[in-house]
């Protein structure tokens, strides 16, 4: 264990905005950090994402007068996580998810507005708050970057209109609901996007980054102010043990060269969950599972999950992950989440009895989870030609802004049917049921409530409902053919089981003892969330706190 190959305090592994942010307090503590990374680029799935972060009682609420405290958070945590996590555990992302925040906006380029509409997930359960705890990275320019924009991971297709213009959380939620102003606000984007010259004439890439990309892309900058390296095309392929217990460093391929990294202080492993390997989804998640099912980072393949566990290291919640109804293109390499189009009025999910089985304004991973109810596969997405005129769907632009030459390849997604019993056919689900249900539906769309599920009646349905609809903005009829339909799959943002972890992230063995100078953040850690989804920003929010507060450790910062 004598000849290492490279040196360092802190090894991070993996470039998330977990693991950035656990490399920036390390750094700012003093010690001496490298981060390694699989891909030619950084930011994984982080960078793709909506870059929301769930943070109870932040410092940006009371802005948005609303009102929050720890104990409201600790009861609502309480409630969602039950026995499936350890109350330290819950303890800690509470306390610290607001300093978390305060920290890095404080030392930092990173910088968050309040989501005072977006409501926590579980209304029913005491201490959801309407809003707030979500917030939204301010958008970010990428010339700041300089050189190191163009090695920052692209964003999703699907948080781009057009696959091309990026816009806030708090952007969207405008456009998508058609509130007051959106034309408007659209037509300002695409101005900025074009006439973003001469950049525009060589490049597709938008320059103004919002959500996960403008989040990445601020850590980022401030990684390179705080001097810390960032090795791309590097995967740390093991975790070398200490000889007493512990971990000492790792082994990472570089240029086709094995490297034995030592990490004088800790590894600390923000590298992503186990979406992308088959074989884990077959041993632990419910089935069917299929890796193309998964929207997040291709590279996220349990690596560092499963060299831990050659060390010993026990793991948990292994069958859960964030669950989102996804749908695939062909020629892209991840799927897309339905994180919307279900929500909009006049679409429904059955199965293949052609029955409704919940609500289809729910969050995304209580939308799987009644989908890997019995019965309930294969699902089916299905809406009328007003639906299709009005909203857009995955790649599909509303009528008035679609575009001819990228249009006709898209729309092959869907089945179509003059009517319902033809779309029923196409589908291969059954007529007959298909028509009784949306007989029934229309009803309820008609009196605004609907008797089966309650779509549309507490303020996180409401989020991406029409406000021109009237009385119920989750519910219009389906009515008007032709209809469209297509298959959705129980997909995901990303596996959440993984290596057990105490309040400081440190990695835990099968007697509840840390495995000396191992840490785990993110979705390489079976998560602080239990089973659910608490609100927008649930993911990265713990992911980064967690970051912070494992770097705090190592670097015994008091
Ligand atoms: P990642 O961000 O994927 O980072 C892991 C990194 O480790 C990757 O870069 C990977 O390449 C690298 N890696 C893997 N193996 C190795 C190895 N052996 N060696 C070195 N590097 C390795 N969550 C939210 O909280 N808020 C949102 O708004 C949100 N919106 C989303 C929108 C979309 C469209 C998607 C797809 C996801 C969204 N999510 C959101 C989910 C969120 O992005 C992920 O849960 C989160 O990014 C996971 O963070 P992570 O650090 O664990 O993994």
């Amino acid at each position: 264990n004598t000849s290492w190959d490279h040196e360092t305090d802190i090894l991070v592994v993996g470039t998330g905005a977990g693991a950035m942010t656990a490399a920036l307090r390390a750094a700012q503590a003093g010690a001496k950090v490298l981060m390694v990374e699989k891909g030619s680029h950084y930011g994984g799935t982080s960078a793709t994402s909506g870059g929301g972060l769930w943070i109870p009682a932040n410092h940006l609420m009371p802005g948005c007068s609303i009102p929050d405290s720890e104990e409201e958070a600790l009861g609502y945590m309480r409630a969602l996580t039950g026995e499936d996590v350890p109350e330290a555990n819950v303890r800690a992302y509470v306390a610290n998810g607001r300093r978390m925040l305060r920290w890095l906006v404080d030392h930092s380029r990173v910088e968050f507005q309040a989501m005072s509409y977006y409501a926590d997930y579980y209304q029913h359960l005491a201490g959801a708050k309407p809003g707030g705890r979500s917030v939204d990275p301010l958008p970010y320019d990428a010339r700041l970057l300089g050189d190191d924009f163009s090695r920052l991971q692209e964003p999703h297709r699907q948080t781009r209109v057009m696959g091309l213009m990026g816009y806030t959380n708090t952007e969207g939620a405008i456009l998508l609901s058609k509130s007051p102003g959106w034309f408007r606000l659209l037509l300002k984007l695409a101005l900025g996007y074009f006439l973003d010259l001469p950049w525009r004439l060589f490049s597709r890439r938008s320059r103004r980054l919002t959500m996960g990309n403008a989040l990445v892309a601020r850590l980022r900058h401030s990684l390179l102010d705080a001097g810390v390296p960032v090795w791309l095309s590097a995967p740390a392929v093991d975790l070398l043990p200490d000889g007493q217990g512990g971990v000492a460093g790792a082994t990472v391929r570089q240029q086709g060269r094995l490297l034995r990294v030592k990490a004088r202080k800790a590894v600390i492993l923000g590298s992503g969950g186990f979406e992308h390997n088959q074989e884990l989804r077959q041993r632990h998640l419910p089935a069917p599972s299929d890796t193309r099912w998964s929207a997040a980072n291709p590279h996220n393949t349990g690596d560092m999950l499963l060299a831990a566990q050659k060390l010993g290291a026990a793991t948990a919640l292994m069958d859960e992950a964030w669950w989102g109804p996804t749908i695939r293109l062909p020629d892209e390499d991840r799927a897309r989440m339905l994180f919307t189009e279900r929500s909009m009025p006049g679409a429904i999910v059955v199965n293949l009895a052609g029955q409704r089985f919940f609500n289809e304004s729910v969050a995304y991973t209580t939308a799987v989870q009644a989908m890997y109810r019995p019965g309930n596969l294969p699902a089916y997405i299905v809406f009328d030609a007003r639906y299709k005129r009005e909203y857009p769907y995955g790649p599909l632009l509303p009528g008035g802004m679609r575009l001819n030459w990228l249009q006709p390849r898209q729309e092959r997604l869907l089945r179509r049917g003059a009517t319902l019993a033809e779309l029923a056919a196409r589908l291969g689900v059954d007529a007959a049921g298909l028509e009784a249900t949306v007989a029934r539906f229309n009803g309820f769309a008609a009196a605004g409530k609907d008797g089966d599920y309650q779509r549309g009646e507490n303020p996180y349905d409401l989020l991406y409902g029409d406000v021109r609809i009237q009385p119920n903005p989750c519910l219009a009829p389906v009515a008007e053919g032709p209809f469209y339909g297509m298959e959705i799959h129980p997909g995901d943002i990303g596996t959440k089981g993984g290596l057990k972890t105490d309040e400081h992230g440190r990695v835990l063995d099968g007697n509840g003892a840390p495995l000396r100078g191992l840490y785990a953040i993110g979705n390489c850690a079976a998560s602080v969330t239990g089973r659910y989804y608490p609100g927008a920003g649930a993911t990265l929010g713990p992911a980064m706190t967690f970051g912070f507060l494992a770097a705090e450790h190592a670097c015994a910062v008091t």
